[in-house]
């Protein structure tokens, strides 16, 4: 028997990321998009918590132009993954980071002139002709040259002969609210800027505005392309933005039933005593906790078992939660329970686990903490696999899509 730690049986908790839903999201997504905009999956934080490199694979495949990113370290990952596409940095780089840019053909967005007159000598230094994206702050105030001081810097980067300008890029600070006056207050200031390069016969292969929000709600700001996160993982960035039939989350949260406990009234469960029975109770522990990334609720929340809903009793440990399964009679040890997603007719969404956590879904997806392995689903095929701390799943072979 091989009892290698690489072997060893897999937590009774998990995610499971279904590629066959993000195929399917990025197939509507791309239908309803225009075919002459482009695509880019922002897949920053681990493709918000999903796995880059399984998202990349199944993005390529269906026509993404290249990926958005927020660090070195997750841009590399996908080169040394066999990404070859287009790999976007949407932050700022430290100057040091730059060399390795180049050198891997990551794509950087530039904002001020120290970083250009350096990434132009590097780019000279490696025979290269460089591919950079100026970022225009329109009104966010994060990242980006302000609007009305761009005009100089884009003279600078047209000057360098080892640049070229390929991107102009803005960022919504608010597009997936039903008031667009800021959304669009700033597209007006990014258009001048562009009306500016076209009176300059600048030619810029690739002008883009939008996030989910504003490629859903906005549509006069598509330009050539838009930068989609959120929504290729199936989650609407907000209840009041256009929704597209047949997007479904990608990401579910599972665990298996570890104890199950008998009260008498008055009995109490958990940490602080706070849940206390009134009747006999049967109670499930399921082996997750916020160790996990699960908010630190008490008496809030549920689980999903036999498609029915569990209530959370008492307060939530490390690596335990307690479910009331007295109207669950069939419920055993080792069945299955879920924490995010769908089981039955039922369904716990991303939006339901961030009220408990008092944040946004983008928080509760890419929170999930790494103990739980991802388990790569596809559709409803049986086939697994695995990703473990400490490796990267580049190593095992890509899934196939079902369709
Ligand atoms: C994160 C990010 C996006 C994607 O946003 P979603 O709301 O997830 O679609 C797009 N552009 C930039 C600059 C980002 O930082």
């Amino acid at each position: 028997m091989n009892l290698h730690s690489e072997n060893f049986p897999q937590r009774p908790a998990w995610t499971e990321i279904d590629l066959g839903k993000l195929r399917r999201n990025l197939q509507l997504v791309r239908a309803d998009l225009p075919k002459h905009v482009r695509l880019m999956a922002v897949v920053k934080d681990e493709a918000y918590g999903h796995g880059a490199l399984d998202v990349a694979r199944v993005a390529v495949e269906e026509g993404a132009w290249g990926f958005g990113l927020s660090t070195l370290e997750e841009a590399m990952h996908l080169r040394e993954g066999g990404i070859t596409a287009p790999l976007l940095l949407l932050g700022e780089r430290q100057e040091a980071e730059l060399e390795w840019c180049v050198a891997h053909d990551l794509t950087v967005c530039v904002n001020e002139p120290h970083a250009v007159h350096k990434l132009a000598k590097l780019a000279t230094n490696f025979g290269k002709k460089v591919p950079v994206h100026l970022k225009i702050h329109t009104g966010m105030s994060r990242y980006g040259v302000r609007w009305d001081e761009a005009l100089p810097l884009i003279e600078k980067i047209l000057a360098e002969k080892s640049l070229s300008l390929e991107g102009v890029m803005t960022h919504f600070s608010q597009s997936d609210e039903t008031d667009k006056t800021f959304a669009n207050l700033q597209f007006s200031r990014f258009q001048e800027i562009l009306t500016a390069l076209e009176q300059r016969k600048v030619p810029v292969k690739l002008r883009h505005a939008c996030n989910s929000g504003g490629f859903l709600d906005l549509p006069q700001a598509h330009l050539d392309m838009v930068r989609t996160g959120i929504l290729l993982y199936g989650v609407f960035p907000s209840q009041v933005c256009r929704q597209i039939p047949g997007i479904e989350p990608v990401m579910s949260v599972k665990a298996k039933i570890a104890a199950i406990q008998k009260l008498k009234p008055g009995e109490v469960v958990g940490y602080g005593m706070r849940y206390t029975a009134k009747s006999e109770r049967r109670i499930a522990i399921l082996p997750i906790g916020y160790g996990d990334g699960f908010p630190r609720v008490r008496n809030e929340g549920s689980a999903l078992i036999h498609g029915q809903r569990a209530p959370l009793v008492g307060g939530i440990a490390m690596d335990a939660l307690m479910v009331d399964i007295t109207d669950i009679p069939q419920a055993q040890m080792w069945d299955e329970a879920v924490l995010m997603g769908k089981q039955g007719g039922d369904e716990i969404t991303v939006r339901d686990i961030a009220k408990l956590k008092n944040s946004v879904t983008y928080d509760v997806l890419t929170n999930w903490r790494l103990r739980l392995r991802r388990k790569s689903v596809n559709g409803n095929k049986t086939e697994t696999r695995i990703s473990r701390i400490g490796t990267n799943s580049a190593e095992t072979e890509p899934i196939r899509a079902n369709s």
